[in-house]
């Protein structure tokens, strides 16, 4: 069973129904450091350690990140 797809040419992951995390169905939850979740109740902005990737339609958590390049861009 092959779990490659068109979207394999960017070499990212995609659920079961073929979305990859650009896609608009799918959700990214930031994680944070301890220290960086208490910066943020200051509303500080940080960035995070590390994001996953859940498609809201299959629910599946198919992917994940912890490139700082790509975690730059959620800095809130
Ligand atoms: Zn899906």
């Amino acid at each position: 069973m092959s779990s490659q797809s068109a979207s394999a040419a960017q070499g990212l992951k995609t659920c079961s129904c073929g979305h990859n995390r650009h896609h608009p169905l799918v959700i990214r939850k930031n994680k944070y450091s301890r220290w960086g979740f208490f910066a943020l109740l200051l509303g500080i902005s940080v960035k995070p350690i590390f994001a996953r990737y859940q498609c809201t339609k299959c629910n599946e958590l198919f992917d994940e990140t912890s490139d700082p390049v790509e975690l730059n861009k959620y800095l809130m």
